[in-house]
């Protein structure tokens, strides 16, 4: 029945706190949103958060630099950086990183010779093909399990981040061999 004890209260006005912050409202509305200021909690608690926001920005801003970055940040990065690439610290592992480049320089060769030998893939029997295909087939194999053997024996110590790396690797290595071998028979017969 009451209704009178609670003053109506006017929308609020919390899109001109920023405005009143700043000092930038004429006067009358500076008047207008003090008195509702002092009225209403809501938006009291909303300038004092717009304050603290922009001392806590202030204080960064004058600090910059110093707050906002660990000390050993860039220390930091390239650790991480490293870790990533961990392939490379280890001897055995450099061993492994030079496997790999020469499996990438292997496909290179063949792949940059494939368009001459093209030229001169003649005429040949299924027969020749076979042979040679058998006769490869059974040092492919045994290069292919060694390389991956290799390869994840130098991995096998480290089995966070490396063991995706190691399939990656072994996929990779795989189809390089067998694409290889294909140019590898097709020289043969040239
Ligand atoms: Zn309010």
């Amino acid at each position: 029945m009451n209704f009178d004890l609670h003053k109506h209260q006017p929308a609020c006005l919390t899109d001109e706190i920023a405005s009143y912050i700043d000092g930038e409202l004429d006067l009358k509305r500076e008047q207008v949103l003090e008195a509702h200021l002092a009225d209403c909690d809501h938006c009291r608690g909303e300038l004092n958060r717009q304050r603290m926001f922009l001392c806590s920005l202030n204080a960064s801003l004058k600090n910059e630099g110093e707050l906002d970055l660990p000390p050993d940040f860039a220390k930091r990065i390239v650790a991480n950086a490293e870790s990533t690439v961990s392939g490379l610290r280890r001897p055995r592992e450099r061993f492994n990183a030079l496997f790999i480049c020469a499996g990438l320089f292997l496909f290179a060769l063949f792949a940059l010779g494939a368009g001459a030998m093209n030229f001169f893939e003649g005429v040949y029997n299924i027969f020749d093909q076979i042979t040679a295909v058998v006769g490869f087939f059974g040092h492919l194999v045994y290069s292919v399990f060694l390389g991956v053997a290799i390869v994840l024996r130098s991995l096998s110590s480290q089995f966070r981040i490396d063991s995706v790396i190691t399939v990656a690797l072994t996929a990779v290595f795989m189809m390089l061999a067998l694409f290889i071998s294909r140019k590898m028979l097709r020289t043969r017969r040239a």
